[in-house]
């Protein structure tokens, strides 16, 4: 039977009826660890108690307002996020992509109410990825997402990352703001240092420049700390936020210091849905888990555990891994074979593992993953590679005969 949903995902021949914390029950009748938590999203993992606790009371109460009123809920997400990073003020979106936006019209509005409307280009990193609007695939600057959807947004430059000699080429008197993941996501988990992160920091300093973290992936206690730049020494003017934030509800979030954000006044930008009463409940209860002492000091040594077991699997089977990277609990496995043909053979031991450029399968299971569970995938990535060795001895055989 042919689908009526726009066919531009290949999924995967599988659904599931309902999860538990990193488990998935699929419709196969299989139970699956889900070391992809929905992209990062589901950072608590599944029907966790105390989200679905905060959204079905909300439910019972009030779902959507609008924001022409207080939302007392997204006040209070918003007041904890400021307490909690370097930022001043906050706005709710429904989408990493919409927070993305949001984070580039406020760059350029910075400028514009500085007296310099001319200062709107951005300066991006190759094998970026900040989503799927026009705006943010311009500033992903990748051909395969802007092919056939007409000119690319206007104001939009990249150069690789760690160049600093093309990054000074380029800044120019129309750059507004340098735009970069600390750790890149879809680009095949690929960490940017601290080097060049602080260089970029400078660089804005020195030229007025306004410096965007796109923590859509990276945030919300992913690598260990709240935000990954927290690691870095570097703090961001302007930053991205979604995926773990709502724990799966749809959400997004821009933060940013009050000087960034100065442009932004009564009627410069909006949303129908953003930090509705809904989203901001759920948000509100993902904190309350993830700001727990010590939760944070546990995912930091659950992806210090993850990491050195993976690095272990490389050893034994270099003809499958070629290389383990990334931060807490995001790590990448760069493969050997097409990451395509590992991700088969690990849903075939029933773990759920993410694609990601450069080749590499990304693992970013829900943070609440216990030590056991992080054993449990290791032993299931081993077999997976087991099987892919076979076949390749197999292929051999043939090939001999
Ligand atoms: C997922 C992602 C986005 C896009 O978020 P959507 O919610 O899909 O719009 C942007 N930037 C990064 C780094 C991401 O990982």
């Amino acid at each position: 039977m042919t689908s009526p949903l726009l066919p531009t995902y290949a999924r995967a021949e599988l659904s599931f009826e309902k999860g538990e914390g990193p488990w998935l029950f699929g419709r196969d009748g299989e139970r699956y660890l889900d070391f992809g938590a929905g992209i990062a999203v589901n950072a608590l993992g599944h029907a966790h108690p105390h989200l679905v606790q905060a959204l079905t009371e909300q439910a019972s109460k009030v779902w959507h307002t609008s924001n022409l009123f207080q939302i007392p809920e997204g006040e209070r997400l918003a007041k904890r996020l400021v307490e909690n990073t370097f930022a001043d003020v906050v706005f709710f979106s429904n989408s990493g992509a919409e927070a993305n936006e949001a984070a580039i019209k406020m760059a350029r509005k910075y400028h514009a109410v500085n007296g310099h409307p001319e200062r709107f280009r951005i300066v991006t990193f190759e094998g970026a990825f900040h989503g799927r609007t026009l705006a943010t695939i311009a500033a992903g600057g990748q051909a395969k997402y802007l092919e056939g959807f007409g000119p690319k947004v206007e104001g939009f430059d990249q150069v690789p990352v760690e160049d600093l000699d093309a990054l000074k080429a380029v800044i120019g008197p129309e750059t507004a703001a340098l735009m970069i993941e600390p750790i890149q996501g879809e680009g095949g988990i690929r960490t940017v240092s601290n080097a060049f992160l602080r260089e970029l920091r400078n660089l804005c300093d020195s030229h007025g420049l306004l410096l965007i973290f796109d923590e859509i992936q990276t945030g919300v206690g992913r690598t260990g700390k709240l935000f990954a730049y927290e690691w870095t020494g570097v703090t961001p003017d302007i930053m991205a936020v979604a995926k773990g934030i709502g724990g799966g509800f749809p959400m997004g979030a821009c933060l940013a210091t009050a000087e960034a954000a100065k442009g932004m006044t009564v009627g410069t930008h909006g949303t129908t849905f953003g930090g509705n009463p809904l989203a901001m409940a759920v948000g509100n209860a993902v904190l309350d888990v993830i700001l727990e002492p010590g939760f944070l000091k546990e995912v930091e040594r659950k992806g210090l555990l993850l990491k050195q077991r993976l690095a272990e699997l490389k050893d034994r089977h270099p003809g499958v891994i070629a290389d383990v990277r990334g931060h807490g609990l995001m790590m990448g496995l760069r493969i050997v074979v097409p990451n395509t043909e590992f991700i088969a053979a690990a849903r075939a031991e029933k773990l759920l593992v993410i694609g990601a450029g450069d080749n590499v399968a990304r693992l970013l299971p829900p943070l609440i993953i216990s030590d056991a569970e992080i054993g449990e995938a290791v032993k299931r990535i081993e077999a997976a590679c087991a099987a892919i060795e076979a076949g390749q001895q197999s292929a051999r055989l043939g090939a001999a005969q």
